[in-house]
């Protein structure tokens, strides 16, 4: 029997096969959870339904949730109460900025409008998320995760408003962790360093684009800063997150979590 065996979680954030979320969704099921997800619109729903069949999990656990919109978080939420008497684990990785924003200098690409909707998306959610999941989670040694990126206490060259966006995110974990300890409720991030995604390929090749170099050529640039010599892998990421929302880590909460292959920096 798993670590997670008899616990019930929701993810937030798959959006391919390819995304940090569906690996997590995959050690979730192997350590024996039952797992809900959301997708973000209409033309992501088969996706995330082919991962639910894939891992064998009720595909009427599905919820539409753009989490901009305060009513489709309390739909997910009065959805899932109709099948589950409460919820163990809530795992939000979920982050955007307008593509403008991801490009060249802060001062000039940063717009009030790009601020306003990266922190709506990649932080407010956060705390949208965890208050609406409060009635499902209280009083059940319920945990909360989130994906934040090291570019919220350094600078990191292009990632610009996200930076910010991501050190709110932190931020707000760590003020969730203290509103909810005493309900038994845990809130932590976990900081990968790069991994393989389609965020990192966009991101070298913008890098490239930048650069007039290849996406190629900025990968093996990127390597030489990793001590282990390898990106990190979706897996990696997720076996510690099940770990961080499982009984095994009952007593670590308000903490941002490096996993970065012993990157120290980044060029
Ligand atoms: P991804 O694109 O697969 O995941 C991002 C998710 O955010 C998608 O599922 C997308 O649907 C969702 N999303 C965006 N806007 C939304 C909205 N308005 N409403 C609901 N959902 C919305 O990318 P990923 O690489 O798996 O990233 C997941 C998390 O990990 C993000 O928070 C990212 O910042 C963080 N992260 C990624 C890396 C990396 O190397 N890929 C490194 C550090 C941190």
């Amino acid at each position: 029997m798993g670590f997670m065996a008899d616990k019930k979680a929701l993810i937030v954030g798959v959006a391919s096969d390819r995304s940090i979320a569906s690996g997590i969704a995959e050690a979730f099921v192997r350590e024996g959870a039952e797992v809900a997800f959301t997708y973000q619109n209409d033309k992501l729903r088969g996706r995330v339904e082919k991962l639910a069949e894939r891992l064998g999990q009720d595909t009427s656990l599905l919820f539409p949730c753009d989490v901009t919109s305060d009513e489709e978080i309390d739909a997910v939420f009065a959805g899932l109460a109709e099948h589950w008497d409460g919820l163990d684990v809530l795992v939000h990785s979920v982050g955007f900025a307008p593509r403008e924003q991801l490009a060249g200098g802060f001062t000039e690409s940063i717009t009030r409008e790009g601020y306003a909707i990266s922190h709506d998306i990649s932080a407010y959610s956060l705390a949208a998320l965890a208050k609406a999941a409060l009635p499902m989670m209280d009083g059940r040694d319920a945990a909360i995760l989130a994906l934040t990126y090291d570019a919220a206490t350094k600078v990191v060259p292009n990632y610009n408003v996200m930076g910010l966006a991501k050190a709110s995110l932190e931020s707000c974990m760590r003020f969730l962790a203290a509103d909810l300890g005493p309900k038994g409720i845990r809130v932590n991030a976990i900081c990968p360093g790069v991994i393989q995604t389609d965020f990192t390929n966009w991101r070298f090749q913008l890098e490239a684009d930048i650069l007039d170099s290849t996406a190629e050529e900025r990968q093996a640039e990127m390597l030489k800063t990793i001590p282990m010599g390898r990106l990190g892998t979706t897996e990696n990421v997720a076996d510690l997150v099940a770990f961080l929302v499982s009984d095994q880590s009952a007593y670590i909460t308000g903490q941002a979590i490096n996993i970065t292959g012993g990157q120290l920096m980044e060029i």
